[in-house]
């Protein structure tokens, strides 16, 4: 017996030695490839446990993923998705108005186009994900093509996971941008943050772009990453607990919430884009009014008055 003892004790030793006590879990994002192969591939130099998201309609996206794959990288389609704001937007941006058909063939088209992808995560955003009824015919796409979610969280308020809600779709969700400045000081920060918020919660994930600033820094601070947290794909998180801090946006596509500049965080595009002609916007606008629930409810009652 105090044999047996003195044997547990010698075990018990060698494994709190072995296994640091508070480990987390740090994945890395690299958001916007396809359009500067250079910065691009000093990203794929890096520790395959990066991961890096492509953008389906980039000059370059199908050589980044296959180069990234090869590299041993995780790749995911990083699909524009409609902010609130006004700006230029890329080819194919989704929109909470669009039909499922419509949602299924962009997202088939950014598989076809971006080799090897797992997952997917939204480039810009604000309002396509916060529409609850636009996100649930994300899902349904993404459930076709076995892909999980990583929600930029562009707006405090998605529905991402509201929506995958009773899907196959496993949703994850970032946690720190790395670099809303391209200051170095900043980035550095902002990475000791992900860092801190891995041990504390176990896991964390953040996103950054291929920067010239946000490279260097990753250069410098991934050797040193501290012995306690392991970096990770994007992928290795997904039955990580999450919690869903949203409220239900039950707004039918079309409406636009108010104060849309509140705490609106933008995945900007690396190249400028052909602005969408004023002509073109008020088309929008008033085609989602005529698609929109509350005015077909409306000219139902109508009907039913006449
Ligand atoms: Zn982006």
């Amino acid at each position: 017996m105090l044999q047996f003892r003195r044997l547990l004790c010698v075990v018990v030793g060698a494994l709190a030695l072995a296994a640091p006590v508070f480990a987390g879990k740090l994945a890395i994002v690299i958001d916007d490839f396809g359009y500067r192969p250079h910065t691009e591939n000093q990203v794929l130099a890096m520790p395959p446990a990066l991961s890096v998201a492509v953008l389906p309609n980039a000059p370059h996206a199908r050589e980044m993923a296959t180069k990234a794959h090869q590299a041993g990288h995780e790749v995911l389609i990083h699909l524009p998705m409609a902010p609130l704001s006004k700006q230029p937007l890329e080819k194919d941006t989704l929109r909470p108005d669009m039909s499922s058909d419509e949602i299924e063939r962009i997202i088939r088209e950014a598989v076809n186009s971006v080799p090897y992808a797992v997952g997917l995560n939204n480039h810009m955003g604000s309002a396509m994900t916060s529409s609850l009824f636009g996100m649930q015919k994300v899902m349904q796409a993404l459930e076709r093509y076995n892909l999980y979610f990583l929600d930029s969280m562009t707006i405090g308020n998605s529905q991402a996971m509201r929506a995958a809600a009773g899907t196959g779709v496993k949703v994850i969700k970032r946690k720190v941008f790395l670099d809303d400045t391209q200051n170095e000081a900043d980035i550095r920060r902002q990475f000791t943050r992900a860092v801190e918020l891995a041990r504390r919660n176990g896991s964390a994930i953040a996103i950054g772009h291929p920067h010239p600033s946000t490279v260097r820094v990753l250069q410098q601070m991934l050797p040193t990453l501290p012995s306690d947290i392991t970096l990770v794909q994007a992928s290795s998180l997904l039955n990580e607990p999450q919690t869903d801090t949203s409220t239900p946006n039950l707004t039918p596509p079309g409406n636009t919430p108010r104060n849309p500049f509140r705490g609106v965080k933008l995945c900007q595009p690396k190249q400028p884009l052909a602005p969408v002609p004023t002509s073109r916007f008020f088309t929008v606008i008033s085609e989602s009014f005529n698609e929109s629930a509350l005015v077909n409810y409306y000219r139902h009652q109508w009907q039913g008055w006449k």
